[in-house]
């Protein structure tokens, strides 16, 4: 009777906790809610920073960077030309062979190189030393029939996925690192200088000819197979959008109009921050606690860096404050970053039966081996969440991107077509969100008009961009050809 008696006090300790932890998860569903309403005032929001952005320099929290890039590829470069992309957790060099119209990327070859972590908060000589020497190395492999033309040096375009301030195409200074990489002696420096001090230090012989932050490579890699790319967004480790601009909807623009009347511009709009955005408690501190306080704010609500840590956070209070997971909270837990986007997205599109794979990433990551079949729909539930905000917050972006262009209102297929060029992890393997980022911009956008808005995955495009670029900025240009 009184074992009766404590078995009957124990549900009723337990059904208070699970009560308790699912109105935890409830307020943070109700909080983080992106209903079409919201999402079309982070639309307007943001176009509306995109003209401040461009009227001046420090005009918004949109820095709308002048990228220098003024033609975008058009077909006909030609000739043996580098890439490196840096800017995640990896880095890639790339030798590209261009062919001209005729033959296109005849070919090309990559290496990708992880960046151990100890260098993305080590020393500024470090790093580049580091990228010198896989870029080197790569060099080293030249072969016979895929190398540059006797006389000529070789040329690089450099990829570097942060906030740059160009000062030229081919070179610009670090306004600051995001992404986990804190580096504070290059801030305020040529990026372009440091990495040719360390290529020269290594002994290559090579010149960086193309500067470009990863969204204009996508741009200029998405144009050079589809002519009606304008956009190009980025869903990684970090996020960013970059569209062409007309030059003179530019009044911050210091020099003469280029020829071409356009411009691309790189928006850095993980920066975008609204008084419109579904932030939580949990948004709150993690921004508190990162490396970047106050910055980057619709980066760490949507990027693949970050999802995985909200759904962390959220988590950790439902086992501080509502026992989720027993009596005590699992120790792995309470570490920043252990809970990885790809670990949530695997959890998130879990189809067995009893969730089994959620049970393995809780054992496998938390160490909590004794999750019931409720717990793991409940971490389902989370995940949905979190990735569901991110994903429509991502489509209000590109909406933004449309209006300031004119192109969300355009009906008649036969007059134009809009085609924004995606790339990143994010967008490549999170299957759930990519469908329903393109989702909400259909409802967004409305039937009609969104037969004319095209989403095209541009496959590491960024490198080949890179590539393009340099091309179209050689030092030989005028010269013949190789
Ligand atoms: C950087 C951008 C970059 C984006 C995607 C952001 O953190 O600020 O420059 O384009 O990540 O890689
Ligand atoms: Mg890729």
């Amino acid at each position: 009777c009184a074992a009766a008696a404590l078995m009957v006090r124990h549900r009723m300790k337990c059904s208070g906790r699970w009560a308790r932890a699912m109105t935890i998860l409830k307020e943070f569903e109700e909080k983080s809610g992106t209903p079409i309403s919201k999402l079309r005032q982070v639309a307007d929001a943001m176009t509306v920073e995109m003209h401040a952005g461009l009227a001046s320099e420090g005009g918004s929290k949109l820095k709308m960077i002048i990228s220098y890039v003024d033609n975008l590829p058009t077909g006909d470069e030609k000739g043996l030309f580098y890439a490196l992309d840096l800017g995640g957790t990896n880095f890639r060099v790339l030798r590209v062979l261009l062919g001209g119209k005729e033959y296109g990327v005849v070919k090309q070859e990559f290496v990708e190189v992880s960046i151990p972590p100890h260098l993305m908060i080590g020393s500024s000589d470090a790093l580049f030393d580091y990228i010198a020497e896989a870029l080197k190395k790569f060099v080293d492999t030249e072969s016979e029939g895929l190398h540059v033309s006797p006389g000529r040096q070789r040329e690089l375009g450099f990829t570097f996925s942060f906030p740059v301030r160009q000062t030229s195409i081919s070179s610009g200074t670090l306004i600051k690192w995001t992404k986990g990489f804190s580096i504070e002696e290059v801030v305020g420096q040529d990026v372009v200088a440091e990495l040719t001090k360390a290529i020269e230090r290594v002994g290559l012989d090579m010149r960086v000819t193309a500067l470009v932050n990863d969204t204009i490579g996508t741009l200029a890699g998405g144009r050079y197979y589809n002519k009606d790319v304008i956009a190009a967004v980025i869903l990684g480790t970090g996020t960013n959008a970059a569209y062409v601009e007309r030059a003179n909807a530019i009044p911050k623009w210091p020099g003469l109009l280029p020829k071409s009347g356009e411009m691309v511009i790189n928006m850095e709009w993980g920066n975008f921050r609204s008084s419109h955005l579904p932030l939580t408690e949990y948004d709150n501190a993690l921004d508190v606690e990162s490396l970047n306080p106050g910055e980057q704010i619709f980066e760490k609500m949507i990027s693949g860096m970050y999802l995985g840590e909200v759904v962390r956070r959220v988590l950790c209070k439902m086992a501080e404050e509502a026992a989720f997971f027993g009596d005590t909270v699992p120790p792995k837990l309470k570490i920043p970053f252990i809970l990885r986007t790809p670990d949530m997205s695997a959890m998130h599109h879990d189809m067995t039966p009893d969730l089994k794979v959620v049970g393995s990433k809780l054992k496998d990551i938390l160490e909590v081996s004794n999750s019931s079949l409720k717990m793991r729909k409940v971490i389902v539930a989370l995940c949905e969440i979190v990735a569901t905000r991110g994903a429509r917050l991502s489509a209000a972006g590109i909406v933004g991107i449309l209006k300031k262009l004119g192109r969300d209102t355009i009906k008649d297929s036969e007059k134009q077509k809009s085609v924004v060029a995606l790339d990143g992890g994010l967008f490549e393997h999170y299957t759930k969100f990519r469908e329903c980022m393109e989702s909400t911009l259909k409802e967004l956008l409305g039937e009609e008009v969104s037969e004319n808005i095209v989403i095209e995955h541009s496959n590491d495009g960024s490198g080949i961009g890179a590539a393009l670029l340099a091309a179209s900025h050689s030092q030989y240009i005028g010269l013949d050809s190789q």
